[in-house]
């Protein structure tokens, strides 16, 4: 870890050095999707966002606990304490048990996550599995004072909690600022203030998922479970808080006041917040036509899609921008993003097939270039998360593996150290780091296979084994590996 990480903290508006408060232990809380229908792909986007930070942090060492949610009850359709539970309304019309609905968009989620290659959350808790917690907290704040009881309902009060406290703290806007720019919303008539909001809402008879409390039948208000679950599972004091940028001005802003009335501080050091996704420069919605599912995306099944795209191209796609800017899905984006990746991939391949040569004579200037293209690796990385200034790096080392590979330079010519450097730096941060693996379903482990058998059947050849060498090549190609040769020996295979 002598690594500086600098990150943008949307708390204090600036990037800042990341020290966690319990190296090497890193506690992150992500706001995870609220499973009533399949996962969309702005939500992909930042979940991929934060599997990056979370393999970045493995790979600097930290032993990071990821506590990622599945909201299942509580989400109402207006985000405000407005409308039907977005579970339950789907349950209804599709008549259906709201579990039904949430284990078959649960498992969905799951398996487009996994097929994006993102690492499963340390733990993966639920709402409905932590309502005892969530009654808890609503009776702490209660007894503090920042909250109060209308006919079965529990309202935050935010005028009295910002009497002491700053609620715009983490959008740095003003209190009477917000009231002024509010609407009216669900509740109005119970709430003491415009921008109170609820903390238990009374069910009404034919509310799906209720349950018992010390204020009557009900259920949580959306903002209390990510309060109740990172205070369970990281504690009251945390490092990293994380989640889209939607979610900033309400859902982020009432699980700070509500921690900060429950055990008087905010939960998380660093807050940091993944953009939009756009579709040619247009926000993607249904209303508009042009948001279409991953799957969708994989098979070029919309009409705004000329083809269908590897989950590891989308995925290098997301990665071609910073996590806080705007990305913007277009034909020609994507299509430059598969040459990009498929490049970076041809060079991963190449490389674990490549030996050095014998040194001939070092040159300064390729041991410089190499030595500065794996710095800038983790230079991008450590400047909150910049991949793609870490994939302009990988660039400038596929070409180097290419004029090894294809001998058009000697390998010589570099020192083993920097050689070895080469080989680990790139390998980290292609599968490790980024999260990419080989598009023809080649993971890591099967790269490195067969890079094994390569170097096997090159030494053969040079020991003038040929039956040996021929036996490999012909075996390879029963299971569906075409041998590449060219002057340096073997250094490439494609599946056939
Ligand atoms: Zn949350």
């Amino acid at each position: 870890m002598e690594q500086k990480l600098f990150v943008y903290n949307t708390l204090t508006r600036k990037k800042e050095e990341f020290i966690p408060l319990d190296a090497p232990h890193v506690g992150m809380y992500v706001c995870g999707p609220t499973v009533y229908s399949d996962v969309h792909l702005g939500n992909c986007r930042t979940f991929i966002s934060f599997d990056l930070i979370f393999r970045y942090l493995l790979h600097l060492g930290y032993k990071v606990r990821y506590v990622r949610n599945i909201t299942d009850a509580g989400h109402l359709e207006g985000d405000a304490d407005e409308g039907e539970d977005k579970v339950s309304k789907k349950a209804r019309l599709s008549q259906l048990e709201p579990m039904e609905i949430v284990q078959k968009y649960t498992v969905d989620f799951h398996e487009v996550m996994k097929t994006f290659n993102a690492l499963p959350p340390s733990i993966e808790p639920t709402a409905t599995g932590h309502i005892i917690e969530q009654i808890e907290l609503v009776k702490a704040i209660l007894e503090k004072g920042y909250a109060y009881e209308v006919d079965g309902s529990v309202y935050f009060d935010v005028e009295k909690y910002n009497e002491t406290q700053d609620y715009g703290i983490l959008n740095g806007r003003k209190l009477e600022d917000m009231l002024n720019n509010t609407r009216a919303l669900g509740g109005q008539n119970e709430k003491h203030g415009k921008l109170d909001f609820a903390l238990w809402i009374k069910a009404k008879p034919e509310h799906l998922m209720k349950w018992p409390s010390p204020w009557g039948v009900g259920f949580p208000g959306w903002h209390l479970e990510c309060s109740a679950m990172s205070n369970k599972y990281l504690g009251h004091k945390f490092d990293i808080h994380g989640g889209g940028m939607d979610l900033m001005a309400t859902h982020h802003t009432n699980e700070i006041a509500q921690n900060v009335a429950s055990c008087g501080n905010s939960p998380a050091n660093y807050w940091l917040h993944t953009n939009m996704l756009t579709v040619n420069g247009q926000k993607m919605s249904k209303s508009l036509g042009n948001s279409f599912l991953p799957a969708q995306l994989f098979e070029g099944n919309h009409e705004l899609l000329k083809k269908g795209y590897s989950p590891m191209a989308v995925r290098f796609f997301f990665m071609q921008a910073s996590y806080r800017s705007t990305v913007d899905f277009s034909n020609e984006a994507l299509d430059a993003a598969e040459k990009f990746y498929k490049t970076l991939a041809e060079a991963a391949k190449k490389l674990n097939t490549l030996q050095q040569n014998t040194l001939v004579a070092v040159e300064d200037e390729a041991e410089s270039a190499i030595i500065a293209a794996c710095e800038d690796c983790y230079n991008g990385m450590n400047d909150n998360f910049n991949s793609p200034k870490t994939l302009e790096a990988l660039n400038n080392l596929s070409k180097w593996i290419n004029s090894f590979a294809n001998a058009t330079r000697n390998s010589g010519v570099v020192s083993a150290e920097t050689f070895e450097l080469m080989k680990k730096t790139y390998n980290d941060f292609f599968y490790d780091v980024l999260g990419l693996k080989q598009d023809d379903n080649e993971s890591g482990d099967t790269a490195g296979l067969l890079g094994l058998i390569v170097n096997l059947r090159n030494q053969a050849k040079a020991n003038k084994d040929y039956a040996t060498s021929d036996k490999i090549r012909e075996g390879l190609k029963q299971i569906g590996f075409q041998l590449n040769d060219n002057k340096q020996g073997t250094t490439d295979w494609i599946k056939i």
